[in-house]
């Protein structure tokens, strides 16, 4: 599964490649960026550099890079090609950026990634949210239903619900607090205002590689092959809106008011040396039915990836301070794995198409240290925290900024990064 791009014996001349926490040359997650005074293109994210792809194709040195468009790119179309080709461009873009050979042609494409501005990696067709975090399920099921917080469906069925594309922004870009109906339980009837109870959602992003025609499923086996790469998602929800609108049919208003992606894709292929068993069924689980069961996947279906949320609110920004860590978080505390989401999405014959985004839903661990939204820290808003400059909150505050990242380490492997996926909070209109 791994090869020499993964090496930890591999040394990029970018000098600030080496030991960077995000992207070392064992990473080359791709996006689309802008340097400065320039129109968008692909690029690679090396060190503290960003290169630009379409360049280094136009050079005639990197193969495929030419699908991106250089009128209004995104990486749909990369995307979309097979698996073999994808891993070629990576071994040949590591490659040019290790061996000293290519420095001289290459080095003049390296933007200062602080310079650069970045965009949406992908035109998303559809989004997708799942519910996968079982310990989010548990806390939060436990608020809006005390006696039955793990409904009966949830080891046997990947809940999602289909999201909203339009609305999706990539990190940096302030999200505004929505105006929605609200109704407290003690109240006759709703009042519409500003939400009261504006929350993050710390979410792990999947982005669709190759997809799959209409009523034709995606078996579990072929199902990492459809996976293009990875990202931070940030699913903004306003809990108020949402508790009072959500039965019948679900999140509507309550979420697709805005969500935050990382820029950068972190790829399938990067991703391989991180990959780990997924954790073995609590004993008394139902074993996942034979369509969502796969040894392979059971061995290697989980990522080995470290998740960090924090806060930066105004008063800390005005006194210079840095933002305070919220809680660490990890994706092997997802219940249904990366690969079991697709098929199961893709089961009754719906096309994913490339460029899709699939959210995996809160994952939170087990601990208080570990929640992935305020929702669940402050048990909704009834124990506010305390921060460190004393400052408190059950829910978000204008000027709040919600940062997270994201860490793939395992033994033997060079660490890598998935970047920021932050944005701040603007009051309502
Ligand atoms: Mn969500």
């Amino acid at each position: 599964m791994t090869d020499s791009t993964h090496s930890p014996d591999l040394k990029s001349w970018v000098s600030s490649a080496d030991r960077h926490a995000d992207f070392p040359i064992q990473n080359l997650p791709l996006g689309i960026f802008s340097p400065k005074d320039e129109g968008p293109r692909a690029g690679t994210a090396i060190g503290d550099k960003v290169l630009d792809l379409w360049a280094v194709a136009e050079l005639g040195l990197l193969p495929r890079a030419d699908v991106v468009p250089l009128e209004n790119p995104t990486l749909n179309a990369f995307f979309a090609l097979p698996k073999a080709d994808r891993m070629a461009f990576r071994q040949r873009l590591s490659e040019l950026l290790s061996d000293e050979q290519y420095r001289e042609k290459v080095e003049p494409l390296l933007y200062d990634a602080a310079d650069c501005t970045m965009h949406l990696p992908a035109r998303i067709g559809d989004y997708t949210d799942f519910y996968v975090g079982i310990h989010h399920a548990m806390n939060i099921g436990k608020q809006f239903r005390p006696d039955n917080p793990l409904l009966p469906n949830y080891k046997y069925v990947p809940i999602g619900y289909h999201g909203r594309a339009s609305s999706i922004r990539v990190s940096g870009e302030p999200v505004t607090r929505p105006n929605g109906q609200r109704k407290a339980p003690d109240e006759d009837a709703p009042v519409r205002g500003p939400s009261r109870r504006l929350d993050y959602e710390l979410e792990l992003g999947v982005w669709i590689g190759p997809g799959n025609a209409l009523g034709e499923p995606i078996a579990i086996a072929d199902a990492p092959d459809h996976v293009a790469g990875f990202g931070l998602l940030n699913d903004w929800s306003a809990r108020d809106l949402q508790g009072w609108e959500y039965q019948p049919l679900g999140p509507f208003l309550a979420k697709n008011f805005h969500s935050t992606v990382s820029p950068w894709v972190v790829t399938a292929e990067a991703m391989a040396p991180f990959r780990k068993a997924q954790a073995p069924r609590p004993e008394g689980d139902p074993a996942p039915l034979d369509y969502l069961s796969d040894a392979g996947d059971r061995k290697h279906g989980a990522l080995a990836l470290e998740l960090d949320t924090f806060l930066l609110t105004a008063k800390m920004r005005d006194a210079g301070e840095a933002p305070h860590r919220l809680s660490q978080s990890a994706a092997e505390h997802m219940y249904w794995t990366v690969a079991q989401i697709v098929t199961h999405h893709a089961s009754n014959g719906c096309d994913l198409r490339p460029g899709d985004l699939l959210g995996t839903g809160t994952i939170s661990g087990p601990n208080d240290d570990s929640l992935g939204s305020l929702m669940e820290m402050s048990k909704g808003g009834k124990e506010p925290i305390t921060l460190p400059n004393g400052e408190t909150r059950g829910f978000l505050e204008d000027g709040d900024e919600i940062i997270l990242k994201a860490t793939a380490k395992a033994d033997g492997a060079v660490p890598i990064g998935f970047g920021e996926c932050r944005a701040v909070v603007r009051p309502a209109p």
